[in-house]
């Protein structure tokens, strides 16, 4: 027998190797073994099992990794799929299923050292001062794992060692499951009674998972949108359309927003399912997880033993099997997508890995994603609503601030409104709370003027331009447009000649709330901030006991947090998510405001929210006012079908970055024309690279097979980044729209191998990106 092997070295194909005799019947797809390959030993997965080899005189395999197959054959396919659709080498598709700490040929929980008290038969050597302490730590604790001692008496293992060489401990390996949540006391709850609509949408859910315990996974799983606003009660039907998948015999994979894996979601999950005929371990896969427990979660998940399995992005690739059904919570948060190879996008796999594994896929939100609602409306996703929040609370009032200059007396752009001031204040006397909330891409990349609103935009992409300060510029990074940047504000009524001053100091708000409220006990919650494991906890948790009056926070506190004591929420700059250089900018603020807005008013007192913008009147702005979903959906899709933008067609954005400027471009330029040469007209790819336009630089031939002429293909750019110059590499780009991605991946595929760029100019290729700087 022969196996196939992807290793695990950038080469995008496989190999064959001989089975040999001692390890046959052992080696299965999925099995993680080590070859050789010249004269290197390398790791590789077996992908397939065969009777014969194209090739003759097979290496054998030198050994088996593990018991256990680390990937299923379910998974596999998946890799494969990633691969193909995300333009990107096979092994590096099959790196990103497989954790570090699962794939590394040593890590494991029997490495894990423990270090013993020895009973003593004699009185205590003395010993240098050092040792004595850590002895006497070792003492009083017993026993304790050695990287927990090493840590907790500032020491290394070599001093530790000393101790064991004068019999005093023993130091050995030892089985040790590390939990991360170990420390929590968590009370069981029970299912609630649910409402006639989420009593209507889990019985959809559920007649598409089978009804009968065991019953196979149905051919034709389906895929469900389930649009709730905040507080409708979406994860009360997650919690028991997972119930359901237990008592067929069968796991789930929750899938939510790494921002939003806060301890207070997980324990939702752990709650319910930790007693009772159901009782299964919920294992969490998230990024801030040491190696240790990653591994350790992993395998409880691949035993069997977690039957439930939280997580970020990554998650998705979870060995439950079998696998009943996939829930992703906030389906439209974009951190789904991975921004580096394989940049797949975890909602899309989601679906992909329903289909191939007949499980039933649920996608939630608030407020959808264009893409997914677009899907709902064709019949690709059945749609679930839940139009009401369960406790009939109202949705928070809604009041937009207009912040142009006109009416304002200070120099620069203000910060707070008369307004919000106010309302702030009526909260402090009233020992309410309150939150503030600022976006933190606060690169002012567009041009705005603050008196009257006006924004540039590219006349050809409908998209803001982005701003090049110390060129006095203004470029789109779509089409490549640029023109000057105006002496004074177009708008024929405004013409402000301060225009170019533009500019906002997001830092600032801390800084002038205190000089406002000096009374109020303010805390800011961002990144900067966040450094420490536990500070996102600690904070959370002074702001529920009423530590904290206002809490000023960004992203980081948009979603999923629940304070009945919240009842007002400011978003001071709304224009700063409207203007960034992205045609997706009028969904990203009307998620945002939507969202942020749904933390106000979760208890008895009904909420208020301001938002303060410059352009008061954009349909973002007024449909999130609105709580109008629908409305902001029609009228987006109208401007997305004018452009050919998503869902009306797939992009695909190709960089280029290297140190050297010129090359960059030039290399761009010559791909813009492979490009067109290859995808509009369908013939082979010209000889002439941009490798043989540089002196030294060796021009490998370009062989390609022809591909199919797109007839639907709009070519756009080369054009600088919105973030031309990041870390010293200049970066262009071209996008590519098209109906047919599948196909054009594969036709990238050719292109990118064949395409000859000079050594120091990279591509990369992002199917469906999310990030457009
Ligand atoms: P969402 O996930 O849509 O934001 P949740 O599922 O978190 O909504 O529900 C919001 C609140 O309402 C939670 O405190 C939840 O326990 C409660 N809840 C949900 N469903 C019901 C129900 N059927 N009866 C009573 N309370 C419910
Ligand atoms: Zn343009």
């Amino acid at each position: 027998m022969i196996a196939r092997i992807s290793l695990e070295i950038a080469l995008r194909r496989e190999f064959d190797y001989a089975i040999p005799a001692e390890l046959s019947g052992h080696v299965d797809v999925g099995s993680r073994v080590q070859v050789p390959f010249g004269a290197r030993k390398v790791l590789g997965v077996v992908t397939a099992i065969a009777e014969e080899s194209g090739q003759a005189n097979l290496k054998p395999i030198i050994k088996l990794i593990g018991a256990q197959t680390l990937v299923t054959a379910k998974v596999l396919r998946l890799a494969r799929w990633i691969g193909e659709y995300y333009c990107c080498a096979p092994e590096i598709a099959l790196k990103s299923v497989l954790p570090e700490a699962v794939r590394k040929e040593d890590a494991g929980w029997r490495e894990r050292l423990h270090v013993r008290a020895l009973p003593l038969n004699s009185d205590p050597p003395p010993l240098p001062k050092r040792q004595q302490e850590i002895w006497q730590l070792i003492q009083q604790r017993r026993e304790l794992p050695l990287a927990e001692l090493v840590a907790l008496a500032d020491t290394t293992a070599a001093t530790v060692r000393k101790l064991e060489d004068r019999g005093l401990i023993s130091i050995t390996s030892k089985v040790s499951e590390r939990d991360p949540y170990a420390r929590e006391a968590i009370l069981p709850t029970q299912p609630l009674a649910l409402n006639p609509k989420q009593a209507a949408a889990l019985e959809k859910i559920k007649v598409a998972m089978g009804a009968s315990t065991g019953e196979a996974n149905s051919p034709t799983a389906k895929s469900f949108l389930l649009h709730g606003v905040t507080g409708s009660g979406k994860t009360e039907i997650y919690l028991q359309a997972i119930a359901h998948a237990l008592a067929q015999g069968k796991g789930a994979i929750v899938l939510v927003p790494e921002i939003s894996l806060t301890p207070q979601t997980v324990e939702r999950f752990k709650a319910r399912f930790s007693s009772g005929p159901l009782q299964t371990l919920v294992a969490v896969l998230h990024s801030h997880l040491s190696a240790g427990e990653r591994h350790d979660e992993w395998h409880k998940i691949r035993q069997g033993r977690a039957r439930i399995v939280i997580g970020a992005r990554s998650a998705i690739f979870a060995p439950v099997g079998p696998l009943g059904l996939i829930i992703v919570e906030e389906e439209q948060e974009h951190t789904y997508k991975q921004e580096e190879a394989p940049r797949y996008h975890a909602r899309d796999v989601a679906v992909m890995r329903g289909q191939m594994e007949g499980a039933v896929v649920v996608l939630g939100s608030a407020t959808p994603s264009l893409e997914s609602f677009a899907n709902a409306k064709k019949g690709k996703f059945a749609l679930l609503e839940l139009p009401e929040r369960v406790d009939d609370q109202k949705m928070p009032l809604v009041r937009v601030v207009d912040m142009r200059q006109a009416q304002y007396k200070e120099k620069g752009p203000p910060i707070f409104s008369p307004q919000l001031k106010e309302a702030i204040t009526k909260r402090l006397e009233r020992k309410e709370q309150t939150i503030l909330f600022l976006n933190r891409r606060g690169y002012s990349s567009s041009l705005q003027c603050p008196k009257c609103g006006y924004v540039a935009n590219c006349p050809n992409c409908s998209i803001t331009l982005t701003y090049h300060r110390t060129e006095q510029k203004l470029q789109c990074h779509i089409c490549g447009h640029m023109e000057k940047v105006p002496a004074v504000c177009p708008e024929p009524k405004c013409k402000n000649p301060a225009i170019r001053y533009a500019g906002t100091g997001t830092q600032k708000v801390e800084e002038i709330l205190a000089k406002l409220f000096p009374n109020a006990r303010v805390h800011r919650m961002d990144a900067d901030t966040m450094k420490r494991k536990d500070d996102y906890r600690r904070v959370l948790g002074d702001f529920r006991v009423g530590k904290i009056d206002i809490l000023v926070g960004t992203q980081m506190i948009a979603k999923g947090l629940h304070f009945p004591n919240v009842t007002l929420v400011g978003i001071i700059y709304a224009d700063m998510a409207l203007h960034q250089p992205d045609f997706r900018a009028g969904e990203r603020t009307f998620q945002l405001l939507t969202q942020v807005a749904g933390r106000a008013g979760r208890g008895d007192v009904a909420g208020e929210v301001f938002v303060q913008a410059f352009t008061p009147f954009h349909p973002a702005i007024q449909y999130a006012r609105r709580h109008d979903f629908e409305g902001f959906f029609e009228q987006e899709m109208e401007f997305r079908a004018q452009l050919k933008y998503p869902p009306y067609s797939r992009v695909a954005l190709l960089t280029l970055k290297g140190r050297n400027e010129e090359k960059v471009k030039f290399s761009a330029a010559h791909l813009r024309r492979e490009l067109e040469k290859l995808l509009r007209d369908g013939t082979p790819a010209a000889t002439a690279t941009a490798s043989d336009l540089f002196a030294g630089e060796a021009a490998p031939d370009t062989a390609t097979t022809p591909v199919a002429a797109f007839k639907d293909l709009v070519i756009a750019g080369p054009a600088p980044s919105p973030l031309l110059r990041a870390e010293n590499f200049y970066r262009y780009q071209i996008m590519l729209r098209t109906g047919a991605m599948s196909r054009l991946s594969r036709a990238l595929a050719q292109i990118v191998v064949a395409t000859n760029l000079p050594n120091d100019v990279t591509l990369s290729v992002d199917i469906d990106p999310v990030d457009m700087s």
